[in-house]
């Protein structure tokens, strides 16, 4: 029997799990949308380069060429002490969640997913929970994230400024954009009376990298972050868990979104096939484990004194590759 599959939340893993759970063969699928898109989203909007696989396989490559996301072909990293460079071998991307998003939406509605722009009921058949982060941390221990988009010199790299407990990623996005996205502890950014310009002045590298940059919208902010994944969480029916309402990861790893349409469009294939829950969760912990390792590793290295200095001695190609998905 053709599966009637919901999806709750229509954004990156919303829609991938919406348009392969079409592909597989589900008699009907409907998205659940609390927001109207586009809208502005906090997110370094940096696309890993894994992405193509994912974007080929859901036949969406040709038409995300088409909104000129910015090749990105390098990464520093900036340590108090010491910087780490990396070439890429194949292009990463920059990409507005404005232009993104809108973008998978309609290719959804395109493909025929019956969209729904309203709160999702509760979890009736096969459901895919792609709502984002839900959970909560209590006060004092929080971490919160900003954005905003500047214009000015357009470079082809990510840059990452660590300082303070805090770290900034500056890079570029579609049209001549550049995001400036970070995340701080709530006593550091508290501290700075949540002036994120008077923040990022704070590093003294970071403040020369915006120098050649105007900052054209206010910030946006968005918290409190809790990092952690639900791998081994015992499978309730037929609901499939993806993005980062499966696992919200470090954002300094710049995989969050290749996670999340990776992982969607496992799920929604799940879904409509009826592949069971453990399953679909035993997959997606051989692919994205290590990620979620890694970067719980580094930041316990970051949050103590000696691993900022520390830091700047591991090779950014190293720390690249563990961070990326386990794609073979
Ligand atoms: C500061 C910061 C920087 C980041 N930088 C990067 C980066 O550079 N690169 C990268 O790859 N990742 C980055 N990430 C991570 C990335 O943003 C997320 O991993 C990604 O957005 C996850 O996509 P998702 O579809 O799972 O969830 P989301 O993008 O959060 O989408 C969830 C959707 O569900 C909807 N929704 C929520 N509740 C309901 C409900 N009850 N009913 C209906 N709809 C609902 C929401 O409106 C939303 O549209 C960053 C994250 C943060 C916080």
């Amino acid at each position: 029997m053709q599966q009637v599959v919901s999806i709750h939340g229509g954004a990156l893993a919303g829609c991938a799990a919406a348009l392969a759970a079409l592909r597989a063969g589900a008699g009907a699928v409907r998205v659940f949308e609390k927001s109207r898109f586009p809208r502005h989203k906090v997110c370094g909007e940096f696309l890993s380069n894994g992405v193509e696989a994912v974007l080929r396989n859901l036949s969406l490559w040709d038409g995300f060429q088409s909104l000129a996301p910015a090749p990105i072909s390098r990464i520093a990293l900036h340590f108090p002490r010491k910087s780490s460079h990396l070439e890429l071998p194949k292009p990463c991307w920059g990409i507005s969640r404005f232009a993104l998003d809108v973008w998978l939406m309609r290719q959804a509605i395109t493909a025929g997913v019956e969209w729904r722009t309203e709160p999702a009921p509760r979890a009736d058949g096969p459901t895919v929970l792609a709502f984002g982060r839900k959970d909560t941390a209590s006060k004092g221990h929080r971490t919160f994230g900003f954005k905003a988009h500047h214009r000015g010199t357009i470079s082809d790299s990510i840059e990452l400024f660590f300082f303070d407990g805090c770290y900034v990623g500056v890079n570029p996005a579609e049209n001549g954009i550049t995001n400036v996205c970070g995340l701080g502890p709530e006593s550091v950014l508290k501290a700075h009376g949540f002036d994120y310009d008077a923040l990022c002045r704070r590093s003294p590298a970071l403040a020369e990298r915006l120098q050649s940059l105007t900052r054209h919208m206010d910030w946006l902010s968005v918290g409190p972050l809790v990092y952690g994944n639900r791998f081994h969480s015992p499978g309730e029916g037929s609901v499939y868990p993806a993005g980062d309402a499966l696992g919200f990861v470090d954002p300094f790893t710049g995989t969050g979104m290749l996670n999340a349409l990776l992982s969607g469009a496992l799920a929604g294939r799940a879904a409509a096939t009826g592949n069971p829950v453990d399953a679909y969760l035993r997959e997606c912990r051989s692919l994205l484990h290590r990620p979620f390792l890694v970067s719980s590793v580094f930041r316990a290295a970051m949050r103590s004194g000696l691993g900022e200095r520390a830091a700047g001695y591991v090779p950014a190609s190293l720390l690249f590759r563990l961070t990326r998905a386990h794609l073979g």
